[in-house]
């Protein structure tokens, strides 16, 4: 088995969406903000070598939408989707399985294109299989107000409608997944049921951490995302999991750090913080 990461791109949020009830005086002074208050974060997939498996974690936001909605997010950056699988020696064609955490735009985005022939939307990986969960799936397609912008149907529904979607089937927090590799944490706090994949890779856990731990600024506990649907449960799942990280070494694959790749965690007075950061090619 072979691990790469692959940058789709930076963009930017809201800097005090992206730490909660954080002061700007704080988060300010690790993720320094631009006029519009925006501070810029990464769009990271991890791309899994297995066998004749090669499974894509996360999409990145795409290219689909349209110039005024692209105007909102500054994307930037020389990364596309197409370029650092190319510099991995792969093209799109070759991918078999898109694994989706979840289906927030950041992270799904780049799983459908637009066909300027046929005038539709239809899945950016032809001979992809699309892994999400039947209960985020009817999440993320029966949207509540609050998250509605961010579950674009144009992402979601063109999967389903190629017959190119498989379901997970969650059957407990955490998990053995016979259908794919790897081990599966689920997590409620920043959506229903995102998931958490974890792989056993040169001695370590590598787990790709999604939106429960955004960037090496997320690691204290109550820095906690604006966007979570229910911070109070997500401040729970973050702490079990990173004291799991800490305990165990567990190498966390940071989806939205701007500069850091990986972490690792350890226990401190102050509670859990970095151990460590480091590129993923490093182990
Ligand atoms: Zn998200």
């Amino acid at each position: 088995m072979k691990l790469h990461i692959v940058n789709t791109g930076f963009f930017k949020l809201d800097g005090g969406a992206m730490f909660g009830v954080v002061p700007k005086s704080i988060w300010s002074k690790s993720n320094p903000a631009d006029e519009n208050n925006m501070c810029t974060w990464a769009m990271r997939c991890l791309l899994i070598e297995d066998g004749n498996r090669l499974i894509l974690v996360d999409t990145g936001i795409g290219n689909k939408q349209s110039e005024k909605f692209f105007s909102h997010y500054y994307l930037h950056g020389n990364d596309t989707l197409d370029h650092s699988l190319q510099a991995k020696g792969f093209h799109r064609n070759d991918i078999t399985d898109v694994f989706l955490t979840h289906l927030h735009f950041d992270h799904c985005g780049g799983a459908i294109e637009f066909d300027s022939s046929s005038q539709s939307y239809r899945p950016a990986f032809k001979n992809a299989q699309f892994w999400s969960n039947a209960r985020h799936w009817k999440w993320a397609t029966e949207p509540n107000q609050r998250e509605k912008a961010s579950f674009l149907s144009e992402n979601i529904m063109p999967i389903k409608e190629s017959g190119q979607l498989r379901f997970v089937e969650r059957k407990s927090d955490q998990q053995t997944t016979s259908e794919l590799n790897f081990g599966l944490t689920f997590v409620d706090g920043h959506t229903d049921s995102m998931m958490i994949p974890m792989i056993d890779y040169k001695g370590r856990k590598v787990c790709f951490m999604a939106d429960l731990l955004p960037s090496v600024g997320h690691i204290p506990l109550p820095y906690v995302m604006g966007y979570d649907t229910r911070p109070l449960i997500t401040l729970e799942e973050k702490g079990k999991f990173l004291y799991e990280a800490a305990e165990n070494n567990y190498v966390l694959v940071l989806e939205h750090d701007s500069i850091n790749e990986c972490c690792s965690v350890q226990f401190t007075d102050k509670g859990i913080r970095l151990a460590e950061a480091f590129p993923l090619d490093a182990l």
